[in-house]
């Protein structure tokens, strides 16, 4: 039986929309459509703004955290947050590979893959949380995934822990589209730099960017910037990224007034579009690759403030976004030595 190549035969509710969108999918494991791929999952990565957002509603504790995304999948079927609307990704052996796709493509039983696209979208059947890895945002399960005929996926490394390619790829799409938007002499501002795609994104800008170039990163905490010290970033400020007009301030005093040519938010927390947008010169780029981005906030928010600049919705996928993001880390030393000590 061959199911629609972007998984609509597995919509329960409502019907006619992709799975992505839909409130609940079919996450029977019994039955493999002939162009589906079964997986054995190892760990999930828990995307950082649904985990934040569990993790604030249910407390900083392993137990509660697991139930929370039990129920969650037990009722949707994938563990897509209902708050923040986000998944995450997962690694896994390939069990089954459906009839139809047999052949055409490039993986066998028994390869270690992580997928590429959104546990939002992914129908997933946990049958047991081994453990919950508070400081990573990874869980440790027992569990079927099934990819369908569009998903992409990623060969594990063999050069790297398992652990560690699933934290990188999970936030892909960040340092492969900083690379594509910071200029030669671009003055970027990182907010929520020492996080893991902030770091990643850090490098990337100032690579980019070049010796006339300017880093400007936002952090919550000083105290927590050494990883990004250790990567050349000079320029680091200590700000709540919710309070907007402070972080305009200094922005505006380290550009000498002329502010960023390119925002790149990476923050796990909502209500963080508007220091994006006062941070960025008129006709600069903003990039939101938080989840908890509000478009609302975001497209009303400029317009109330009088300010023309090109915002950029954070696509998950590029171009080699998977081979961009592990080369990053690859080509580092210090980089790799930071990612490898935090995962
Ligand atoms: P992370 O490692 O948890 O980093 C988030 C950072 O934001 C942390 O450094 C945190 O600082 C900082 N932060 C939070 N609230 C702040 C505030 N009010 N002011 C200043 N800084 C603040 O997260 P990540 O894994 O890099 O993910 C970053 C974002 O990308 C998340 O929103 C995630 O959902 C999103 N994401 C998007 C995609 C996509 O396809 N677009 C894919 C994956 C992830 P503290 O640690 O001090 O709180």
């Amino acid at each position: 039986m061959i199911g629609n190549r972007y998984g609509t035969h597995r919509v329960i509710e409502p019907k006619g929309v992709l799975p992505q969108p839909a409130w609940k999918i079919d996450n029977d494991m019994s039955k493999l459509y002939d162009n589906e791929i079964l997986v054995d999952v190892m760990t999930l990565n828990i995307d950082a703004a649904s985990f934040t957002q569990i993790r604030d509603s249910v407390g900083n504790d392993e137990e509660k955290i697991a139930s929370k995304i039990i129920s969650i999948v037990n009722e949707r079927g994938k563990m897509q947050n209902p708050v923040t609307g986000s998944g995450g990704m997962l690694i896994g052996k390939v069990e089954k590979i459906g009839e139809a796709l047999k052949g055409k493509i490039d993986l066998k039983i028994g390869d270690e893959i992580a997928t590429l696209v959104s546990l939002s979208l992914t129908p997933l059947k946990i049958e047991k949380i081994k453990k919950v890895h508070l400081d990573k945002d990874q869980v440790d399960v027992e569990a079927k995934a099934i990819l369908f005929e569009s998903g992409i996926y990623a060969k594990l490394p063999p050069d790297m822990d398992r652990r560690l390619a699933l934290a990188i790829l999970d936030v892909a799409g960040a340092p492969a589209q900083t690379a594509r938007l910071v200029n030669p002499n671009d003055t970027v501002v990182i907010i929520g730099a020492y996080g893991k795609s902030g770091l990643l994104c850090s490098y990337v800008a100032k690579k980019y960017a070049g010796p006339a170039g300017k880093i400007i990163a936002i952090v919550r905490s000083k105290s927590k910037a050494e990883n990004l010290v250790k990567i050349g970033i000079t320029d680091i400020f200590e700000a709540d990224a919710r309070d907007a007009v402070k972080v305009e301030e200094i922005v505006s005093k380290a550009t000498n007034g002329r502010m960023a040519d390119v925002t790149i938010n990476v923050v796990n927390n909502p209500d963080t579009e508007m220091a994006s947008i006062l941070a960025t010169r008129d006709y600069g780029t903003v990039y939101f690759f938080s989840m908890a981005t509000s478009f609302t906030k975001a497209a009303l928010g400029a317009e109330g403030v009088g300010k023309d600049v090109n915002m950029i919705i954070g696509n998950g996928y590029m171009t080699n976004h998977a081979q961009i993001a592990l080369d990053t880390v690859r080509e580092s030393k210090v980089l790799k030595e930071i990612f490898e000590k935090m995962y």
